[in-house]
């Protein structure tokens, strides 16, 4: 939970941030444990993955990250992440509810709002309104909707080998 929080609040988990380059986010972590099998132009995967935390980057050779992935879902009582203090899998005590997570976010002073694009049977999604960050619950027939995903994925920057330069 403190990690959804801190996602929340920065839109990053860990040392992992939208627009910087995936290089730089290797140097730090090690390799991906997984990769997609998708290959954008550049003929390079864009997906990434360490445990549950999965990386998008653009498609292009600057390899920037475009996306940041927390699965929970599948995976709702075993976690991996590559964090410190992560070194295996772990298990959480107890499903992550819409209820715990949007009184965690309350309690943390975070402002979220419902969004309705991807809330429809089955499914709800809120946004965290400064970071832009989403939680996505599955919405069961029966009992508590649970997260099943919470994510980030700003505006795609301008593809090219040079970073891109601050707007005047
Ligand atoms: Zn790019």
């Amino acid at each position: 939970m403190p990690i959804l929080v801190d996602f929340a609040r920065t839109g990053s988990v860990g040392p992992v941030r939208c627009g910087d380059q995936l290089t730089a986010l290797t140097e730090v972590l090690g390799p991906p444990w997984a990769t997609g099998t998708s290959s954008g132009h550049d003929g390079l995967p864009y997906l990434y993955a360490y445990g549950n935390l999965e990386i998008g980057t653009c498609q292009f050779f600057c390899q920037r990250i475009e996306g940041i992935y927390l699965q929970t879902g599948w995976a709702q009582f075993e976690f991996e992440l590559p964090l410190t203090g992560w070194s295996q899998v772990r298990s959480l005590p107890e499903p992550l509810t819409y209820r715990r997570v949007v009184d965690a976010l309350d309690a943390a002073g975070c402002r979220w709002e419902e969004f309705a694009p991807l809330t429809f049977d089955g499914q709800c999604t809120i946004r965290v309104i400064d970071s832009e960050v989403q939680f996505g619950f599955e919405v069961p027939e029966e009992g508590e909707p649970t997260l099943d995903i919470a994510s980030v994925a700003p505006p795609a920057h301008r593809c090219g080998p040079a970073p891109d330069p601050v707007p005047a």
